[in-house]
């Protein structure tokens, strides 16, 4: 491929390597690619480049197209799972005994249950996240890592990367593959419209669209990205975090939320995905958020739909079907990305599965019931925590997963004090989608782009969030 040759070229050519990465920072300072550091994660006095890839990294059109045609089906996957309750009680049976941060977040849900939903809007911001499994024979497949449903990123300010990975291949000399970078300009305007698309549906012009987000705002950059298209629209947007909804936060008598004398029509959490996120104070925060009138993105029920556990379900046979029952095409669709995933509930099928993983545990990955990535398990440590959890309800806390291998491609990471090295790297790639319902018709379901992240594949058992840097794909 010619990018590779290109970069055989460029190892052997210092002078000329440190000028292109040179460059490409400019590039992306050019186009505002920029965050907080992490020194002074609360300040915009000094900011740097986000860390990107020298160079967009190959991805197959046919398995992109894939992940594109399939996330309007995972959108209304997810919405007809958070409609579901019977679903969702036996799906996460298990689940809650086992761990304390799913049963808090289903405490609330079924408190909400209880007291009957307020608000008929419903609206989901997705990321479904996949990696390209690659067979001995040169084949590869599209297969789903997992699916956000609550506080997904890696939009806002870096829309621009595919500009600057495209200049990058012009600099180089190809021309042709630098058309081959799909464009990601207008991905956030486009999740934008969607949360205006609930505020509208909302029907108060003075109530404002209300992010809750952390103490440190590391990527408050990014969020200003998407305040921007909605103040654009004149939506006012507020910023507030957990102990300040908890403080200052009220519901009316018609269950309206408000804070600091605003009525909020929209909460969009980009936090409360961890258990260190919340207090025993702030717990009540999300609890007055879930019951009040305001449309949330996610509410309660869709924010469960995206745990770990749900995506196990799904793979069991007949799963699918149960939400697609006319529609075998959409189901076959959804299915070919998934993954081998498998119980550790409690009775025969979850003692195979621990038998399955002790005989060889490099096949598999165990995952908890946790977002934010670092808290997999990988390998020899399977076996530990399985020996110590295999007859006890605890083992509910868990699933496990096929291990996906990708096809590791060289590039080089682009990281501030980081010393540049050509790289072993993998990719992930996700889809964005949104969608809005009211009652019972959905009023938008769209896909919005792509967002690609890569790391070295040193770090094959970390999670891109922590280790991997932003990419474009490189169409091929
Ligand atoms: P989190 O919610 O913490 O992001 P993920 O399921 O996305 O959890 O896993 C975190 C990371 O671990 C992924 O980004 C990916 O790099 C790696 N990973 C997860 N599942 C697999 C898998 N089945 N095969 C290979 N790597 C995986
Ligand atoms: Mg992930």
């Amino acid at each position: 491929m010619a990018v590779k040759a290109v970069l055989q070229d460029l190892i052997t050519n210092p002078d000329r390597l440190k000028d292109l990465m040179d460059e490409a920072k400019e590039l992306a300072f050019q186009h505002g690619i920029l965050m907080r550091t992490h020194e002074t994660p609360n300040s915009s006095e000094v900011v740097t480049y986000i860390p990107f890839t020298l160079f967009p990294s190959p991805v197959p059109k046919a398995a992109y197209l894939q992940a594109l045609a399939v996330q309007t089906h995972f959108n209304t996957l997810v919405d007809k799972i958070s409609r579901d309750p019977d679903f969702l009680e036996e799906a996460l049976a298990g689940t809650i005994q086992a761990d304390d941060f799913t049963a808090k977040l289903f405490g609330i849900y079924r408190q909400v249950q209880r007291e009957g939903q307020t608000q008929s809007i419903v609206m989901g911001l997705n990321r479904s996240d996949y990696m390209l499994d690659h067979r001995e024979d040169g084949t590869s497949f599209l297969k789903q890592i997992e699916i956000n449903t609550i506080a997904a990123g890696g939009f806002g300010v870096s829309d621009r990367l595919s500009l600057v990975h495209r200049h990058v291949l012009r600099l180089v000399g190809l021309l042709e593959e630098s058309e081959s970078v799909p464009d990601t300009t207008s991905r956030t305007a486009r999740l934008g419209a969607a949360l205006a698309k609930g505020w509208e549906l909302y029907g108060q012009q003075k109530a404002v669209i209300l992010f809750l987000v952390e103490e440190v705002q590391i990527s408050k950059l990014s969020h200003r990205c998407i305040e921007r298209e909605l103040w654009n629209r004149n939506i006012a947007v507020i910023r507030r975090r957990f102990e300040e909804v908890s403080r200052r936060g009220s519901l009316d008598g018609d269950k309206k939320l408000f804070i600091d004398g605003l009525e909020v029509a929209v909460v969009y959490y980009r936090y409360g995905y961890m258990p260190d996120h919340y207090t025993e104070e702030t717990w009540d925060a999300r609890l007055l958020m879930e019951r009040s009138l305001a449309v949330k993105c996610p509410d309660i029920s869709t924010h469960l739909a995206g745990t770990k556990k749900v995506q196990q379900v799904l793979a069991k046979p007949g799963v699918l079907e149960r939400f697609f029952p006319d529609q075998p095409e959409v189901v076959e669709q959804i299915r070919a990305t998934f993954a081998g995933l498998y119980t550790l509930d409690m009775g025969p099928e979850g003692d195979q599965t621990v038998a399955m993983a002790l005989a060889a545990p490099d096949r598999f990955v165990l995952k908890p019931q946790r977002e934010g990535g670092g808290n997999n398990i990988y390998g020899s440590e399977i076996c530990d925590v399985l020996q110590g959890v295999k007859d006890s309800a605890e083992r509910m806390a868990y699933i496990l997963m096929d291990k996906i291998h990708p096809a590791p491609v060289q590039n080089y990471l682009l990281r501030r004090d980081a010393p540049h090295r050509v790289t072993n790297c993998l990719s992930e790639l996700g889809m964005l989608g949104a969608y809005v319902r009211q009652g019972e018709d959905m009023m938008m379901n769209e896909c919005m782009g792509h967002v690609l992240r890569t790391k070295s594949s040193e770090h094959s058992d970390g999670g891109v969030a922590a280790v991997a840097v932003l990419d474009e794909p490189l169409l091929v």
